[in-house]
């Protein structure tokens, strides 16, 4: 069974890539929608509050009113000296690849299967307009492509075994 929980953030960003307006520094209100592949134990499952806790937690702490930026981008050296040189503090959230919603699903994905969850499918609206859906093989063939570690598994070798343990026992889930 699935459990679906939704949440939202509002964070800058820009794509540097892409050129045009969306080169420009603006910002979003994310929507996110996950939904977890879960198991009854008696008569419920997971708490809806374990949900709120842990990746509403993820998402206030690392995303919420922060800026999306690319650690390749020459903005984010040029906000590091910046910091640096008035001692200013930005809440910046460091990504591998550009901050394409793409890339945001990649790593939101990473990071909340090292939670421990087991998660199957995540949706991601950016605008009033679109939104994007993006699953498991999604996450398993990024994964495979560009073997891109996001930075919890960096800063903590024990996240990406539980995310490991986690997705795989997703993916025996949906086998089964
Ligand atoms: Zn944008």
């Amino acid at each position: 069974m699935l459990i679906t929980k939704c949440f939202k953030f509002y964070a800058a960003h820009r794509n540097e890539e892409i050129g045009g307006k969306c080169a420009n520094l603006h910002g979003h209100r994310y929507g996110l929608k996950c939904h977890f592949e879960v198991h009854r134990q008696n008569s419920i499952s997971t708490p809806f509050s374990a949900f709120d806790e842990r990746v509403g937690r993820l998402i206030s702490q690392s995303y919420d009113h922060g800026m999306l930026i690319h650690k390749g981008d020459p903005l984010y050296h040029t906000l590091n000296q910046h910091m640096r040189a008035h001692d200013e503090q930005f809440k910046l959230k460091v990504l591998e690849g550009p901050t394409s919603v793409e890339n945001l699903a990649y790593t939101l994905f990473s990071e909340i299967s090292a939670l421990g969850f087991c998660l199957v499918k995540i949706e991601i609206q950016e605008t009033d307009t679109s939104h994007l859906e993006y699953s498991l093989s999604d996450w398993k063939a990024d994964r495979a492509k560009y073997a891109w570690r996001c930075e919890v598994d960096e800063k903590d070798e024990k996240n990406l075994a539980r995310m490991t343990l986690a997705t795989a026992s997703c993916a025996v889930a949906l086998q089964s």
